[in-house]
C-alpha cells in the first residue's frame, strides 16, 4: 500500500513575481492576514503529520521568503527533528537579504529549491514578471539584468550558506531556445547546482498550449550538443523525475525532467497543505479538506491535536488505499501560487 511521506506548506499565497505560468498580472484575490494559519497551527499540523508517519516537509507557496519571520517557522519545525525540510523560492530575496540564506540554514533548514527559467535578463523579465521590485524609472536593459542577477546573487549565497545539492527549477517553456537551456546547464555546472526542468503543468487555469514544450523534445534538442546518459539514483529527489547525468566537454551536472502524467499519480506520496488550511491530496482537487476551523476551536490543545489526528487519519487513508477518484480531480484548475506548487 502506498505510503504518504511529504507535506508541501504552502505559507501565503503572495508573490513578488508573477510567473506567467503560475500567476496572473491583474484580479488575483488574495488571502487576508487573517485567512492565513498562523506558524504555531501550522506546528500542530506537522506534529500530527510525524505521528501519522508523514516526515518530509516543503515549505512553499507563493512566494515563502515574503512571510514574515520565516526563519521562526523553520526553527520550530527542525526543533521536531523532522527527516527532512526543504524549501522552494524564486530565490529574490535571498540576492537582496545577504544574510537570509545563512539565517535558514541555522534555524535548521536542510535543502533548498530555487526556481530559475532562465539566465538571459530579459527573458526572466518576461516570464517571471518582477512586480516593481526595483525602483528604476526607464525600462532599460541594465534594469532587466538586474532581476535575474539577484537571484543569481541568491544562489551563490545559498552556496555560501553551505547549503549543499540545491535543486534548481526551471519550466519548460517554447519561448526557451537551446541555448537558454544550455546556458543554464554551463551556470549548473559552474556553480555544482542539480537542474530540474519542469515541463508546463496543466493543472493551472493559465495553462497554454502554445507554451508547452515536452521534456522529450527538449532532450532531443540537447543530445545535439551535449553527452547524456539516463542515471538512476533513488536519493536525487524525492518527486517523480527521470535523471541524467550530462558531460559538456570535461565537466558534467545531473539534470532531472518532471513531466506531465497521470501515471504518477499512483506513485504520489506527498499532499499539501494550503495557506488557509486546506489539505489537498490531488494536485487537481479543488477544494481539498478543511482543517482551520480544527486548530480555531477554543478546545485545549491536547483535544485539538486528538482531532485533527483523527481527521487526517482518515483523509490520509483515502490517498493511501487509492480511493481517489482522479476522473473527477482531472477535471480542476488550480493556480498553483493558490496550491503550494
Ligand atoms: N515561489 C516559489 C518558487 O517559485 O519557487 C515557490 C512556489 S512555486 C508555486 C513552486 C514551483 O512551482 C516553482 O518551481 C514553479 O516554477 C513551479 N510552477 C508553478 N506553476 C507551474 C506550472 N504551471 N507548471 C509547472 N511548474 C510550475
Ligand atoms: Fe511566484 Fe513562485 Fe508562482 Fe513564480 S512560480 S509567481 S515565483 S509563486
Amino acid at each position: 500500500m502506498l505510503k504518504v511521506e511529504s507535506l508541501r506548506i504552502s505559507i501565503t499565497d503572495r508573490c513578488n513575481f508573477r510567473c506567467i505560468y503560475c500567476m496572473p498580472l491583474y484580479g488575483i484575490d488574495f488571502l487576508n492576514k487573517d485567512e492565513i494559519l498562523t506558524y504555531e497551527e501550522i506546528l500542530m499540523v506537522v506534529k500530527v503529520m510525524m505521528k501519522l508517519g508523514v516526515n518530509k516537509f516543503r515549505i512553499t507557496g507563493g512566494e515563502p521568503l515574503v512571510r514574515k519571520d520565516i526563519t521562526k517557522l523553520i526553527r520550530m519545525i527542525s526543533a521536531l527533528d523532522v527527516q527532512d525540510l526543504s524549501l522552494t523560492t524564486n530565490g529574490y530575496l535571498l540576492g537582496i537579504n545577504e544574510n537570509l540564506a545563512y539565517e535558514l540554514k541555522k534555524a535548521g533548514l536542510k535543502r533548498i529549491n530555487i526556481s530559475l527559467d532562465t539566465v538571459d535578463p530579459f527573458k526572466f523579465y518576461q516570464i517571471n514578471r518582477p512586480q516593481n521590485l526595483l525602483k528604476v524609472k526607464n525600462n532599460n536593459y541594465s534594469f532587466h539584468k538586474n532581476y535575474v542577477n539577484i537571484v543569481i546573487k541568491g544562489i551563490k549565497n545559498c552556496l555560501k550558506a553551505g547549503f549543499k545539492n540545491i535543486k534548481i527549477n526551471t519550466v519548460l517553456l517554447k519561448v526557451l531556445t537551446v541555448k537558454d537551456i544550455l546556458d543554464l546547464i554551463n551556470f549548473a555546472i559552474e556553480n555544482g547546482l542539480i537542474l530540474r526542468f519542469i515541463e508546463f503543468m496543466d493543472t493551472t487555469p493559465l495553462f497554454d498550449i502554445n507554451l508547452y514544450v515536452s521534456y522529450k523534445e527538449v532532450l532531443n534538442d540537447l543530445q545535439r550538443y551535449v553527452k547524456i546518459e539516463e542515471y538512476r539514483d533513488s536519493k536525487m529527489g524525492e518527486g517523480p523525475a527521470k535523471y541524467y547525468k550530462l558531460t559538456v566537454n570535461n565537466d558534467s551536472c545531473f539534470i532531472g525532467f518532471i513531466y506531465n502524467t497521470l501515471d504518477n499519480c499512483k506513485e504520489c506520496n506527498r499532499i499539501r497543505l494550503t495557506a488557509n488550511g486546506y489539505i489537498k491530496i490531488c494536485i487537481y482537487q479543488e477544494d481539498g479538506y478543511y482543517i482551520r476551523h480544527i486548530l480555531k476551536s477554543n478546545k485545549d490543545s491536547f483535544q485539538k491535536e486528538l482531532e485533527l489526528e483523527n481527521f487526517i487519519k482518515d483523509i490520509l487513508l483515502i490517498k493511501e488505499t487509492g480511493m481517489i477518484n482522479y476522473s473527477i480531480f482531472n477535471k480542476q484548475r488550480n493556480y498553483m501560487f493558490k496550491l503550494g506548487g
